[in-house]
């Protein structure tokens, strides 16, 4: 039995059946933005292995930084005893975020979580019982229950798992269009909060691009209005930039197009430039300060692997190269490429919409049925892209060459094409 067969039979992937309904494509190994198949086929990475291979794959400086903490320390339980990677790591995400007390975890989903539950233990310690959380349609904030209970009821997994998972509030998604009018949800968000604010402990949100839910982009006036009506209402607001996060947007952080600070920031995906599975739950010092000082005293979460030294070493090293470049002239030249290239996309029949921002390039396409065979177009032609749905996007490395950029958004409008002519 070679290898490929075992993992059909009995590994889960993804959203997937066992044994696997879909081809599953066996990766050899990677280098900087090409992706090398068992098969000797080499694909073009389009998309950075979920927003989270931000400098390409086997980049020597996070190689390094891996390769030597290993031999120092791999791992050390975080209970009771510090070290000198996670301080060095917490430093590096206060001074780049602007907040103050940092929870190092495992996955983005838990750090939604561990964010649900320090807002709820932050109206505890200021005497309230504030339970609910508002999120927006279209929202996506991880696969975990608490995390899911926060994603777009109509569009993620709620129903599958029934009366199981707590009902928050959901208010009107802002308009699509970075430079759209989004006046109506925002009135749609007034209404909520005068409305269920007794009842709220936060609003949450991905900042600038909704993500999973719908690769949404939209203005960022509707997050200074909402940061002022967390502010008139002791809400506290939740940034999601577990995938905008690190310069996707074309800023360091989305919530800095509105020019607002969120009182929790989740990161993860970019944070360990897509070595390491690790996220960050940030705080204001309100917010630690106002738990810290309640009755209970504690935050009550304690992953056994918190703050991996492996994981905070080459996160450091990720960062530190992300600020010694000039990623954001990169950012925006990728996103001007995107921009060309998918202009010849927006005539084609099938196609509802196109945008782009930063590192992101979307076309959106009016039903869903032709994921599969679009993404087995790209395959075959040299691109690895994935497909979710009616989107049809590519998400890149702020170090692929210009050429390859091209040829990605080249063969998802030729894979779009092909369909069309049928
Ligand atoms: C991916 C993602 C998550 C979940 O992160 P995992 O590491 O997959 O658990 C949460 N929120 C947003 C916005 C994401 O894009």
């Amino acid at each position: 039995m070679n290898w490929l067969d075992i993992d059909k039979e009995h590994v889960w992937h993804p959203y997937n059946s066992l044994p696997s309904r879909s081809t599953l494509l066996p990766v050899k190994s990677t280098d900087k933005t090409t992706i090398f198949l068992e098969t000797g086929e080499e694909l073009i990475d389009g998309m950075s292995s979920w927003w989270s291979a931000i400098h390409g794959y086997n980049n020597p400086r996070l190689n390094e930084a891996l390769k030597s903490q290993v031999e120092i320390m791999p791992h050390i339980m975080f209970g009771g005893l510090a070290h000198e990677k996670a301080a060095v790591l917490s430093k590096l995400l206060v001074d780049i975020t602007g907040l103050h007390s940092v929870f190092l975890c495992d996955s983005g989903s838990v750090s939604v979580e561990v964010s649900l539950k320090t807002a709820i233990q932050y109206q505890e310690a200021k005497g309230l019982k504030k339970y609910k959380f508002l999120a927006c349609e279209h929202a996506y904030h991880g696969d975990t229950l608490a995390a899911m209970s926060v994603c777009d009821p109509n569009n993620s997994m709620h129903s599958i798992y029934g009366s199981y998972l707590p009902k928050h509030i959901f208010t009107k998604a802002p308009a699509l269009g970075f430079d759209s009018d989004c006046s109506e949800a925002i009135e749609a968000l007034e209404l909520n909060f005068e409305k269920h604010h007794e009842e709220l402990a936060g609003f949450i949100i991905e900042p600038i691009v909704q993500g999973a839910g719908g690769m949404r982009i939209y203005n960022p006036i509707y997050l200074k209005k909402a940061r002022e009506l967390c502010d008139k209402y002791d809400v506290l607001f939740i940034a999601d930039e577990i995938a905008t996060g690190f310069g996707h947007t074309g800023k360091m952080f989305a919530c800095e197009w509105a020019d607002i600070k969120p009182d929790i920031l989740t990161l993860g995906k970019g944070l360990t430039g897509g070595y390491m599975t690790m996220a960050a739950m940030i705080t204001s010092k309100n917010v630690s300060q106002t738990i810290s000082n309640s009755d209970l005293g504690i935050l009550m979460h304690g992953p056994t692997f918190m703050a991996n030294p492996l994981a905070c070493a080459v996160a450091i090293e990720s960062i530190n190269l992300l600020l010694e470049t000039s990623w954001q002239e990169r950012v925006l030249k990728i996103e001007k490429i995107f921009q060309e290239e998918l202009k010849d996309a927006k005539n084609i029949k099938i196609v509802k919409d196109i945008r782009n921002i930063g590192a992101i390039g979307v076309i959106e396409l009016k039903d869903e049925s032709h994921a599969q065979e679009i993404q087995d177009y790209c395959v075959k032609n040299g691109v690895w892209i994935r497909p979710f749905g009616k989107l049809i996007y590519s998400i890149v490395a702020y170090t692929i060459e210009e050429n390859d950029l091209r040829k990605v958004v080249q063969v998802m409008i030729e894979a779009i094409k092909t369909i069309k002519s049928k």
